[in-house]
């Protein structure tokens, strides 16, 4: 599969010191990338990498066979990249309906981002006039999604999307993010905990201080190696 997404080498570093030491990661349309590893190991500083809104120190951007290297959020937005940030990023105090109409910046009429927002999340609309920080964590992440789908994403970030879900409520909401995946859309997900993203990866890669120690499909071979290496061997 042709890679709508490409990191090579990339190398970065927060206040001067390196924590990515060349990583390597691509991502095609209509695949699910899992990127897993433990507590520091550099996920979100990748993630932040691949939206424009953190410098790399050397290594390649790659859009749509693109070098976007050093380009800006802004404009990597605009080629169609969504960062959804763990902590969600939505206003609480706003009910959700105000939450999606803000997505109207994209250009999208109020009307098509509900469309689309309540057809994959039909519990929003029952929660429309509700503030957003009264819905449960699972509906909250179902928001951020639906205004990350407002923008009509051709790659989707999301940085820790089961933290402090119920397995259950996390299994939905991957299966959504699975559905997402299939209309075209190339998804790179990042997760401490493993299982609940592996059941619907295509791909998965383990960062360990910074270096892609393993990746391949997450089969039962890549699980053992993943238990391995969460516990710290070489
Ligand atoms: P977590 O699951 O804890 O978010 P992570 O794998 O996403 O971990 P990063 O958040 O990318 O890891 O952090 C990688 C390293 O960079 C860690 O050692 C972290 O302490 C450091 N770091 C992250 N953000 C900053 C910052 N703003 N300033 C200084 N150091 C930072």
């Amino acid at each position: 599969m042709t890679a709508l997404l490409q990191l090579s080498g990339i190398r970065a570093a927060h206040e001067g010191i390196t924590v990515l030491h060349g990583v390597d990661l691509s991502v095609a349309a209509g695949q699910v990338v899992a990127l897993l590893g433990p507590n520091g190991a550099g996920k979100t500083t990748t993630l932040r990498v691949a939206a424009g809104v953190h410098p790399a120190a050397s290594g390649r951007l790659v859009m749509g066979g693109r070098d976007v290297t050093g380009v800006g959020p802004q404009d990597l937005a605009r080629a169609g990249v969504c960062l959804i940030p763990e902590g969600r990023g939505i206003f609480p105090n706003l009910s959700v309906r105000d939450n999606l109409l803000m997505m109207t910046f994209t250009g999208r009429s109020r009307e098509e981002i509900e469309e689309v927002a309540f057809a994959r999340f039909p519990i929003l609309a029952e929660r429309a006039s509700q503030a957003a920080g009264t819905l449960s964590g699972g509906e909250q992440q179902m928001l951020a999604l639906a205004r990350g789908l407002a923008t009509d994403p051709a790659v989707l970030l999301l940085d820790e999307l089961s933290m402090g879900l119920a397995p259950l409520v996390v299994a939905n909401l991957y299966e959504q993010v699975a559905e997402i995946a299939r209309q075209g859309v190339a998804v790179l997900v990042v997760e401490q905990f493993a299982a609940a993203v592996l059941g619907i990866a295509d791909h998965a890669a383990v960062l360990v201080r910074g270096r892609i120690e393993r990746q391949g499909r997450p089969d039962s071979g890549f699980r053992t190696d993943l238990s391995a290496l969460y516990l710290g061997s070489p």
